[in-house]
């Protein structure tokens, strides 16, 4: 048997960060376990978008109380990318959404993935974010992935962890597979 645990009443900021992989798959993986606790979970994807992965498939089946928005357009190539604009638009069209879905109290856990990296390229700006955090309702978890998290949203966050890489498979020229990285 299990001890009877009370329920979340203080909404926590929590960044996962660092160049180790498994950021976005933490982040997935408390969304899932929030949603398994009868919340309702958005997980707004800055980077990603173009390609369906299987956290997409798995939100539509997990039906209304786990929506899963690909917002970006894809990879990134730092500031020299030609589609510059286009990266920018996506992502500010993305926090548009994450601000507007705060605002409502439609959700209890809002995940905003890769927006660290967002951020880092300039994409958003870090005075957005840094108020995103400080404005959230008092219950509601925020989530934000990606490398390079900005010192600031790592010093106002509650729980920071930071993946550091032991090995990754892409180094042996194994390719990305399907179920662990899409
Ligand atoms: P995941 O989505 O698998 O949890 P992540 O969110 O930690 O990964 P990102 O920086 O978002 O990592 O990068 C996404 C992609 O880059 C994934 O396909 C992942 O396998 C790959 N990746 C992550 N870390 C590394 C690394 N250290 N070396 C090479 N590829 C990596
Ligand atoms: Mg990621």
């Amino acid at each position: 048997m299990f001890a009877k645990i009370s329920g979340a009443s203080k909404g926590l900021t929590i960044v996962f960060t660092g160049n180790g992989k498994g950021k976005t798959t933490a982040a997935l993986g408390m969304a899932l376990r929030a949603w398994g606790q009868g919340m309702r979970v958005l997980v707004l994807q800055f980077i990603k978008g173009g390609w369906k992965c299987g956290e997409l498939e798995a939100a539509e089946k997990l039906g209304p109380n786990f929506v899963l928005l690909q917002m970006g357009e894809g990879f990134i190539c730092g500031a020299n990318d030609e589609d510059w604009e286009v990266h920018c638009t996506a992502a500010q069209h993305a926090l548009e959404n994450a601000k507007k879905a705060i605002r409502e109290g439609s959700f209890d856990m809002v995940v905003l993935d890769e927006i660290n990296y967002a951020m880092y390229y300039g994409l958003v700006d870090v005075e957005s974010v840094l108020d995103i955090i400080q404005s959230k309702p008092p219950g509601l978890h925020l989530v934000l992935t990606g490398r390079y998290a900005d010192d600031e949203v790592v010093r106002l966050a509650d729980l920071v962890t930071e993946m550091r890489e032991v090995k990754h498979p892409l180094a042996a020229g194994i390719k990305a597979q399907k179920g662990i990285e899409f």
